[in-house]
């Protein structure tokens, strides 16, 4: 039978947890046996979608969650990562290189295309009522390599 697991935690939408989201879906994909680069690929991927709910979901002074999921199923990895905030209203310009709504707050725009650049697949879905970031990776094997 095919190995799967999944963990799902939730927390505020508040750049502390930021580094805590990283090294949690980190040590959750450890089981794997990932590489220090395909490690390093998700913790990248999952910083700039976390950043994202801190940053954006959630524009007045009272933060909302975050659910950040992730599934192991054979060697594929799946993370959500979900807010319940203002949502995206072009998901296609969010999602071009270079496009900020916050040029001022020194933004580069980047995120999504660093997403991508990271994990096989991106996919966003959105409205008014929140945004869940889906990224997969498909984990290589590795027979050496092991990350501690
Ligand atoms: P950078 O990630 O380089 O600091 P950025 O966050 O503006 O800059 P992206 O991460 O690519 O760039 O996001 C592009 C735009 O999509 C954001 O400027 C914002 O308008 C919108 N966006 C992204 N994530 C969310 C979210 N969770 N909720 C609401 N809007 C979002
Ligand atoms: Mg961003």
């Amino acid at each position: 039978m095919k190995y799967s697991n999944f963990m799902e935690v939730t927390f505020k939408a508040l750049s502390v947890n930021e580094g805590f989201a990283r090294v949690c879906v980190a040590s959750f994909c450890v089981q794997l046996n990932p590489s220090v680069d395909e490690i390093t690929d998700i913790k990248t991927a999952v910083s700039e979608a976390v950043t994202n709910c801190v940053v954006h979901a959630y524009p007045t002074s009272v933060k909302g969650d975050v659910i950040l999921r992730c599934e192991l199923e054979g060697d594929l990895v799946t993370i959500t990562v979900t807010d319940k905030g203002v949502g995206i209203k072009d998901i296609e310009k969010a999602r071009e290189p270079f496009y900020t709504s916050k040029p001022s707050a020194e933004r580069s725009g980047m995120g999504f295309t660093v997403m991508e650049s990271f994990m096989d697949d991106v996919q966003v879905l959105s409205n008014s009522f929140g945004t869940c970031v889906k990224m997969t990776k498909r984990i290589q094997a590795n027979e050496n390599e092991k990350v501690g």
